[in-house]
């Protein structure tokens, strides 16, 4: 796919009631290919009256938009499911493009994304409520379901499409408006995503987009502004808390899904070759830059050495290069800024002790790439192991006893994911019924999947992404009280 046509063709500015238009005031910003540092296009830097214009409009849509019959939404759902089908080669480029991921695992986010709006689709007709005589006698007590009204999606630049449709369709699947800002890394995926749901038949005003590098002087005046009803947020924890002290103002309904800090905990029983298949899933997977990545490895005593030689085998045989290069499996980080942050985790665990055993050097030449690396020797109380890594670094510590393998997993304020490998049955229940978090990944480096509760508990976040509760995050109960005395 010829890159200059992908980008042509994504639409640049602000959406507002189904019109494309530059930002109030003209600016724009860069959108940076990462395996280049070099600009690939400038998008509309949107202003706090493009932000109010856009509530503007879902606001005024809110009301006709939740008459419209469940089944319809469905198939609007279904079409854009579809369409994003047809077109995975396109959108696969244009994540590849802006966010750095081969093209390989950019075919996987569109399947992924897509699923999500097949799901939600699904969900539409289903929206159901409950009837029952009250508990004296005396009225019958009807339950039915509406939608929340406008939403502010917030979405992380990791996952460019997949974030935004986790959204976007357990929303329009329950009849509510939205405003969604990208982020600034990664805004035309998320453009090319809007224009293809108009396409399907969204009608005008429902879906609004307003990318732009001033986050929170565009977000903060809609939080504030009694028209909008909910707030849901992909990101990390520390924006996350920022902003539901924000949202605390109006009382508004929440959805966080914050950072993480997954442990994946190898037995001695467990299938060491497997473990490694999973290890290199559960790290490598999107750069490492994922929530679920696995963060930190805690081996048994007895098999580290045999799971570390393994992994470091695996680990140093990983190409890496632009995600455009079919060559290369491992793409690179988004950009200067956070590849200084993993540089610089790993540096200050050597410094404290920690070995090298696969990776850890920079490489030259453009593009902000970082190599697959395997440290062992970890110091108690490192960094890299309380802090979220987001890139492709593997930690490996040892230990002997169960308990002490789950007190150093739920030591953090994260709960988002752990990973179990283990061929014993009881241990395998007994370790995930005592993990702090809100996935486990049993025998298996990957948990992501539409039709499961996709979220975390501690400080990973409030609420649940996907599965048959997915859709209640966007939805209020009300109860009729009806008198029968
Ligand atoms: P981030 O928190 O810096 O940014 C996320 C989004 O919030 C972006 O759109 C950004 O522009 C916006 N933002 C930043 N400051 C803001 C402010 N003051 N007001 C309003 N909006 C603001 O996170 P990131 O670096 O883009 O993404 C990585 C983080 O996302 C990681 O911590 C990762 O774990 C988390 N994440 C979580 C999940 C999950 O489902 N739990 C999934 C993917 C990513």
């Amino acid at each position: 796919m010829p890159r200059l046509d992908v980008i042509a063709r994504v639409e640049k500015g602000v959406l507002t009631g189904g019109q494309w238009r530059p930002a109030e005031g003209g600016a724009t910003f860069p959108v940076e290919d990462p395996a280049s540092g070099r600009a690939l296009c400038e998008v509309a830097d949107a202003t706090a009256a493009d932000a109010r214009a856009a509530l503007d409009t879902a606001g005024a849509a809110q009301a006709g938009w939740a008459a419209v019959p469940p089944v319809r939404r469905a198939r609007i759902l279904r079409r854009a499911h579809d369409l994003l089908i047809e077109r995975t080669a396109e959108f696969a480029a244009l994540i590849t493009l802006e966010m750095g991921k081969s093209l390989t695992e950019s075919r996987a986010e569109v399947l992924y994304g897509a699923n999500y709006l097949r799901w939600f689709g699904e969900e539409a007709v289903r929206i159901d409520g409950t009837w029952k005589v009250s508990e004296d006698g005396t009225a019958r007590v009807l339950v039915t379901h509406q939608p929340v009204g406008p939403c502010l999606l917030i979405t992380p630049w990791n996952a460019p499409l997949a974030m935004p449709a986790r959204k976007i369709g357990p929303a329009v699947a329950a009849g509510c408006t939205m405003i969604v800002k990208p982020a600034p890394q990664t805004p035309l995926t998320t453009a090319a995503l809007a224009a293809l749901l108009s396409e399907a038949g969204l009608p005008d005003g429902v879906l609004n987009v307003i990318p732009t590098t001033q986050a929170a002087a565009v977000t903060e005046p809609l939080l504030r502004d009694g028209r909008l009803r909910k707030l849901s947020f992909t990101g990390s924890t520390p924006v996350g808390r920022l902003l539901l002290s924000q949202a605390a103002g109006g009382v508004l309904r929440t959805s966080m899904e914050l950072g993480g800090n997954a442990p994946f905990i190898v037995f001695e029983d467990a299938d060491l070759d497997a473990a490694v298949d999973g290890a290199m899933t559960a790290k490598l997977r999107n750069i490492g830059e994922a929530c679920i990545a696995a963060n930190r490895f805690h081996v048994h005593a007895g098999v580290v050495d045999a799971f570390t030689d393994k992994l470091v085998t695996r680990m140093s045989s990983v190409a890496l290069g632009a995600g455009t290069d079919p060559t290369a499996a491992l793409g690179p980080l988004i950009d200067e800024r956070q590849r200084r942050r993993v540089a610089g985790l790993v540096d200050e665990a050597v410094a404290a002790g920690a070995t090298i055993r696969a990776g850890g050097r920079l490489p030259d030449g453009p593009g902000y790439f970082y190599p697959p690396t395997v440290l062992t020797g970890i110091p108690a109380g490192a960094r890299i192991t309380r802090e979220e890594i987001f890139g492709p670094v593997a930690a490996i510590q040892t230990f002997t006893t169960e308990d002490e393998a789950l007190h150093a997993a739920n030591d953090t304020e994260f709960g988002l994911v752990g990973y179990v490998y283990t061929r014993d049955l009881n241990r395998a229940l007994r370790v995930s019924e005592r993990l702090e978090t809100g996935m486990v990944g049993l025998n298996r480096g990957y948990v992501s999947d539409p039709s499961a509760p996709f979220g975390g508990m501690k400080q990973s976040g409030v609420g649940r992404e996907g599965g048959n509760t997915g859709i209640d995050e966007y939805l209020e109960q009300k109860y009729l009280a009806i008198d029968m005395a």
